[in-house]
């Protein structure tokens, strides 16, 4: 039996603009821009992550922005929603944030929970849910939004697909179990409390399979506690899915697997986590290469665009830094 997994660990997803991107997840939405480093298999191009203040696992959205990416197509085998945990309390500041920030946003009621639903810039799909904190909640200081409102890491995903059977089987020996379930969308969670914990699928037969491309989700990510727990997890799964090697992404490291309806899962280590190569007042702001690319950084730095940070800290003033 393996250390169990206890939710997500990341998203990761594609976006267009590099700079409407972060706006738009820095400024509307309050996260930190904790990495701005490159595609490790394409380094030409960027890969953004945002989080609480340090990227605590179970925090962080990643994108793999191309600037002119044309839209993907929502469909099977795909995440069609990505949710964060907001402050019980909160859902009227952010129903009026959304607005005056000119986001339409509806209302979706979800195993007694309402969802307010809107699109980021890319069309993904973003929902926010109240949720009772069983952890305190976090005062983020590089963020415009005071804590009683903050977002405080995932709530979970929803996976479309046209059929559950082998999805669930693969998520029961992951320690997923099915908790609730509401005409064709069932929820799935492992024991416990800790953030990002809800799978949620979403069944329908004749959905046809989804296409990547801007604003879909690429893969989720789910947590192992350390590599010796991933790789009992890598051998587990070896026996009923295709998984690849561990590979080492700097902040975490990573195995691999589809899932059988389709979309692309990983299991991710908490370790060594966003604070090993940057100082946490300063995370976001360098252009991070792993050193296998720094031989290359000159060309790198050429071809990423240049963008505009929006730095926020509650001790000081907000300051914009061009990089
Ligand atoms: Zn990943």
């Amino acid at each position: 039996m393996s250390s169990p997994i206890v939710g997500l660990h990341h998203i990761t997803a594609i976006a267009s603009d590099p700079q409407r991107n972060l706006d738009f997840y820095t400024g509307v939405l309050g996260l930190r821009f904790v990495k701005r480093t490159v595609n490790f298999d394409d380094p030409g191009t960027y890969h953004f992550y945002f989080g609480d203040d340090t990227g605590t696992p179970g925090t962080i959205l990643t994108f793999f922005p191309w600037p002119g990416a044309t839209p993907g197509r929502r469909g099977s085998g795909e995440t069609i929603a990505t949710a964060f945990s907001i402050p019980l309390g909160s859902l009227q500041y952010w129903r009026e944030r959304l607005a005056a920030k000119e986001v339409p946003a509806t209302e979706e009621f979800h195993f007694g929970n309402v969802h307010l639903a809107f699109h980021d810039p890319d069309g993904m799909a973003i929902e926010l849910v109240e949720q009772l904190m069983t952890q305190a909640t976090q005062a983020p200081r590089y963020s415009d939004i005071p804590a009683a409102n903050a977002i405080q890491g995932f709530y979970g995903v929803t996976l479309l697909e046209r059929s559950i059977q082998r999805t669930q089987a693969l998520l029961e020996i992951m320690g997923f179990h099915k908790t609730a379930e509401e005409g064709n969308r069932f929820r799935f969670a492992p024991a416990g409390e800790t953030r990002g914990r809800f799978v949620d699928i979403l069944l329908e037969k004749d959905a046809t399979p989804g296409h990547m491309g801007a604003g879909t989700v690429h893969h989720i990510a789910f947590r192992a506690a350390d590599d010796a727990a991933q790789l009992e997890w890598r051998e587990e799964l070896g026996r009923h899915v295709g998984v690849t090697p561990v590979q080492d992404r700097t902040y975490f490291h990573s195995i691999y697997f589809h899932e059988p309806g389709g979309a692309l899962f990983e299991i991710a280590t908490d370790n060594p986590g966003f604070l090993i190569d940057e100082p946490i007042e300063s995370l976001g702001e360098a252009l991070k290469i792993p050193d296998w690319f720094e031989v290359h950084r000159t060309q790198i730095e050429a071809r990423v665009s240049p963008i505009t940070l929006h730095k926020f800290n509650k001790d000081s003033v907000e300051a914009e830094v061009s990089a």
